[in-house]
């Protein structure tokens, strides 16, 4: 169910009508537009009595959703979602594209230190980097945890980038939550329903990866978990899905941008490192990424990939990913975007400088 309020209804009518859904019994979601303000009711069992919402004043509309989601969609939201980053200008689902580099795992602090220098330098705005990896081998590299989250916190620190990793469970989301700028939750996580409603009740972003094979209504229901605890900063990414193909690692599943595109407002990113597995297939799968229309792009950059602990494969060089800033940044004007390039700082906070790209 959905109140549509007019167009010129006041904040008090809107917070009238959500009092009234919360004494109901149910959750109401103000979700506020460019022309109106929409509140989604989460919580009923069955159908909500329409009557006694629809008199009140500044109400437009009610209109009972049928499909399975509600908060998720542009029914619910018709202006797409922009996520803002206090003290800088990045933003993920604005007219800019939203960078993301940085390697797989964080391996040491000095590894971490040198692809951050050179993403910085090419004009990334956001850094990634496991701390916490999801590993198919018990075995494998399982990341260096909390190490790991300090030596991001002084990548910010110097660089200005804001940090993007991987939470793996309920225990190391609330270290992930305290320590880092966007919360990712991975492919193999994406139905952990637990996972999606603990993230839904933190006030930071979360990025949501596409499950490894989830179809579009399946990714959208995982991000309405997140968004009915209350938390509406929802990005989600296409990182690949497995099919019958085993010239790549996965299969990158582009027409899934305007699929989102068409029904959600929350921004879409691209994994086009896990998406094919393959290091020579990041550059031209980047570029058809941004042309598709995605929101940005979340890629692997390692300074020696031969010697990365995970995902060296695909894991491309910084000078190629300076190459892929340059492409994307021309391939952006033919969509109607931009590049921002560096990480301007806000007027009045501590650090004013412009960190430029070149
Ligand atoms: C990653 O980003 O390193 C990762 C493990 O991604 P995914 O969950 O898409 O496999
Ligand atoms: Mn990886």
């Amino acid at each position: 169910m959905l109140v549509v309020m007019k167009a010129q209804a006041t904040e008090e009518q809107v917070h009238s009508v959500c009092q009234k859904i919360e004494k109901l019994g149910y959750r109401a979601h103000p979700m506020p537009g460019a022309t109106r303000t929409a509140i989604g009711i989460t919580g009923n069992k069955g159908e909500v009595e329409q009557g006694t919402l629809e008199e009140m004043p500044g109400v437009q509309e009610v209109i009972q959703v049928s499909k399975p989601y509600k908060l998720v969609s542009r029914d619910t939201k018709l202006d797409n979602t922009v996520i803002r980053f206090p003290g800088t200008a990045a933003t993920i689902g604005g007219p800019g594209l939203t960078i993301v580099a940085g390697p797989c795992a964080i391996e040491s602090r000095e590894q971490a230190f040198i692809v951050a220098e050179r993403v910085h330098r090419a004009g990334a705005q956001f850094f990634r980097g496991g701390a916490y990896k999801p590993r198919t081998s018990p075995y494998a590299f399982q990341g260096l945890g909390l190490d790991a989250l300090k030596i991001m916190a002084e990548i910010r620190d110097k660089f200005g980038l804001r940090i993007v990793t991987e939470a793996i469970d309920n225990e190391t989301l609330e270290l992930v939550a305290e320590w880092a700028d966007v919360i990712q939750i991975g492919a193999r996580n994406m139905q952990n329903f637990s996972l999606l409603k603990h993230a839904g009740r933190l006030r930071k972003p979360v990025l949501l990866k596409r499950g490894l094979s989830a179809t579009l209504d399946e990714f959208l229901m995982a991000a309405e978990y997140v968004m009915s605890e209350g938390n509406y900063e929802v990005i989600l990414c296409e990182r690949g899905v497995r099919t019958f193909t085993d010239h790549t690692r996965n299969t990158l599943d582009l027409s899934i941008v305007p699929a989102v595109q068409r029904l959600s407002h929350l921004p879409i990113l691209v994994d086009p490192s896990h998406g094919t597995g393959k290091r020579d297939h990041v550059l031209p799968m980047s570029r058809a990424a941004i042309a598709a229309g995605a929101d940005g792009i979340i890629v692997e950059v390692h300074h020696q990939p031969d010697k990365a602990l995970s995902d060296g494969a695909q894991s491309i060089y910084p000078n190629q990913f300076a190459l892929m800033m340059d492409e994307i940044e021309q391939i952006a004007s033919v969509v109607h975007r931009k590049l921002p390039r560096g990480l301007q700082m806000e007027t009045g906070s501590a650090d004013t400088h412009v960190a430029k790209a070149h």
